[in-house]
């Protein structure tokens, strides 16, 4: 179990503007998350691939943040709640430009058959 405070990194950027394990398998996510501890951006539960919650089991980081436009809050997945947590490092979310699901180009017209 790792420690709630240490779980925050404010200076950690984020690794990118999409889900870099989606993009390498030319995949595709319905809404991003970002590893409050190391920045890594991960797709949320609803995508196909869930990379955010692959992530906190592969490394133990166990709070996210929202990384979608306008939304600021934090998910604690070792406790299953929401959490307060202090402002991270620019950007905080990914590009207003970028649609949801994204990336542009990548969506299949059936999306909606593939989410969870
Ligand atoms: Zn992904
Ligand atoms: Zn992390």
């Amino acid at each position: 179990m790792t420690d709630l405070a240490a779980s925050f990194n404010p200076a950690a950027a984020p690794s990118g503007t999409g889900c870099d394990e989606c993009d390498a398998v030319d995949g595709w996510w319905v809404h991003l998350r970002r590893c409050a501890a190391c920045g890594h951006i991960g797709c949320c539960d609803s995508s196909p691939a869930k990379h955010a919650t692959a992530h906190y089991h592969r490394t133990g980081h166990r709070v996210m943040q929202s990384f979608e436009p306008g939304e600021d809050w934090f998910w604690d997945f070792e406790a299953g709640e929401m959490v307060e947590g202090p402002e991270l490092a620019p950007p905080t979310s990914h590009p207003d430009t970028q649609p949801a699901p994204g990336p542009r180009g990548r969506v299949p017209l059936d999306w909606r058959d593939h989410i969870g």
